[in-house]
């Protein structure tokens, strides 16, 4: 809950620059790089350098980092030149969520189906 770094978070890992990562855009308060396990031409996540679980307590706690990830995300789709494109934030386990750090995925690059299933 606290935003401090967790000696146990990939994502703080990343973001702290401990793990590598193909990072494609970087501010003062978000990462975003390329994920691992791509399942669309392009598939960036977004993450705030302040470690919260999901999107949700994100939000509660720091809104202008929230809203900072949504800029962010629009600005890999710019970079990527995207026409189109899909912001998910996975959150809890029924719904994917892996990584109990907040991340939007950005994907685009091919069709998006509606619903995503
Ligand atoms: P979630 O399933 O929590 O919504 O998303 C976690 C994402 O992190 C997955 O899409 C997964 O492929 C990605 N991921 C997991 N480990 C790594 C890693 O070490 N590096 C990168 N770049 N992505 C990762
Ligand atoms: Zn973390």
């Amino acid at each position: 809950m606290s935003g401090q770094p967790q000696d146990d978070c990939l994502f703080c890992k990343i973001a702290e620059g401990h793990i590598p990562a193909t990072i494609v855009r970087e501010t003062e308060t978000t990462v975003a790089f390329r994920d691992i396990n791509p399942q669309a031409p392009t598939h960036v996540l977004v993450i705030p350098r302040a470690h919260y679980e999901n999107a949700a307590e994100l939000a509660a706690a720091e809104p202008t980092i929230a809203a900072d990830v949504l800029r962010e995300a629009k600005a890999v789709a710019e970079e990527d030149k995207l026409e189109s494109y899909r912001v998910v934030f996975n959150t809890g386990s029924g719904a994917g969520q892996t990584v109990w750090h907040a991340h939007a995925h950005v994907l685009g690059g091919r069709g998006l189906h509606w619903p995503p299933g």
